[in-house]
């Protein structure tokens, strides 16, 4: 319905990667353009109508941000990306736990929501502490509710898992683990171009996503962060634009958000994500949600009747994402032959090594969808998974 909207999907290609990464509307290639005409210049500094008018765009991007997900413009911090964002958190996170601290995290998170933590953990001397899922994909909040403890700083989750596509109980974790004065890390990456956020109601401490995956830019990532939680995490990078006053003798640092953002920022790819998330607003994500849901639907339908196939966690709690193998066959080799019917897929541990090792598996295979895929890419990524199958049967 809306893939004329995305002039790359005017290939003759069927493109099921946008967990990884998602195509670009041509509201947003033309705008970028203008941008880079008319109104280009760098923010917050110069005197000039161009300077200006660069800032205002790039601080008007920082209001459509927060009132896409519920939050005033001071807790929006511009990052390049979700890693980014919560590197930003953990290595602050590394200088403020000490022994005896611990940080949970889930088995399924991204590597993104998993390292950091572990390394915070390593270099502060606190313990990473990891709670399992059961068998269906969905976390197990009895193990949860027996690993946390007022020794818990941190608990880190991802919103939806970029294997499993299941909606994590956010509330319910945020809800115990405010009440051991833990703080919770919600990583949006995969559930921000998918469900509605607010992070008032969820009432989650920090939230990171990417631009490039909510149909934006690369190189632009988003932090929220609760003004108290901004304001009692260091600094994570130092230079302009971060202080307050320079001396000799030492420096004080910015109010958030602009402690977090020293240097030249990525002006572009700021106004970019803002243009994007007007987009997804106009057509409304309750209707993008509904039909990515009938996709998952009619694409489940169709693996399922397909001999020895294994799925990651139970189909039935999918969104618009589904990790699977067939027995026997190495995802590799399958999608070899995808591809050589123009068919976009992703193949591998998806940086989720911890969650394959769950299920025993080195490597699955992930369709993925976006707002653009309709029922005849179901359609077309089936018939060449069969035919895939068969040629190595
Ligand atoms: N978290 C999840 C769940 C992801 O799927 C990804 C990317 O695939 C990330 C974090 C990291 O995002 P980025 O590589 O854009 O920083």
């Amino acid at each position: 319905m809306y893939k004329k909207d995305f002039p790359i999907l005017a290939q003759s290609i069927t493109y099921l990667d946008s967990a990884a990464t998602t195509q670009k509307p041509k509201v947003l290639l033309n705008q970028t353009n203008t941008f880079y005409k008319k109104d280009y210049a760098n923010v917050h500094r110069g005197t000039c109508a161009l300077a200006n008018q660069a800032t205002t765009l790039y601080e008007e991007a920082r209001q459509k941000v927060a009132d896409f997900i519920g939050a005033e413009s001071k807790n929006i911090v511009f990052t390049k990306g979700a890693t980014e964002a919560i590197n930003l958190v953990a290595s602050g996170y590394a200088q403020m736990l000490k022994e005896g601290d611990e940080v949970l995290v889930s088995i399924a998170e991204h590597h993104a929501n998993f390292v950091p933590w572990q390394q915070a953990c390593i270099k502060s001397g606190a313990t990473f502490k990891v709670f399992n899922i059961l068998p269906d994909g969905r976390f197990d909040m009895n193990d949860f509710k027996k690993k946390i403890s007022p020794k818990t700083r941190v608990v880190a989750v991802g919103h939806i898992s970029n294997v499993l596509g299941v909606v994590n109980p956010i509330k319910e974790i945020v809800e115990l683990a405010h009440k051991v004065g833990a703080k919770v890390l919600l990583d949006a990456a995969q559930s921000i171009s998918h469900l509605p956020i607010s992070v008032k109601d969820l009432d989650v401490d920090y939230l990171a996503f990417s631009g490039h995956k909510v149909y934006g830019p690369t190189g632009i990532g988003v932090l929220y962060g609760k003004t108290e939680d901004l304001n009692e995490l260091p600094p994570y990078q130092f230079g302009g634009d971060m202080i307050d006053e320079v001396k000799v003798e030492g420096t004080t640092f910015a109010l958030a958000p602009s402690k977090f953002e020293a240097g030249t920022p990525p002006i572009t790819q700021a106004i970019g994500l803002g243009i994007s998330l007007d987009y997804i607003k106009k057509i409304g994500l309750e209707k993008i949600q509904k039909h990515e849901k009938a996709l998952m639907k009619s694409l489940i339908k169709g693996l399922k009747e397909i001999p020895n196939i294994q799925f990651l966690g139970d189909p039935k709690h999918k969104t618009a994402l589904v990790s699977f193998n067939i027995a026997g066959i190495h995802p590799n080799d399958l999608g070899f032959i995808l591809a050589k019917e123009n068919i976009c897929v992703r193949i591998g541990h998806h940086c989720a090594m911890p969650l394959h090792t769950y299920f025993k598996m080195a490597a699955s295979m992930r369709v993925s969808f976006g707002l653009y895929n309709t029922k005849q890419d179901v359609q077309n990524f089936l018939n060449a998974f069969h035919k895939a199958i068969g040629f190595f049967k």
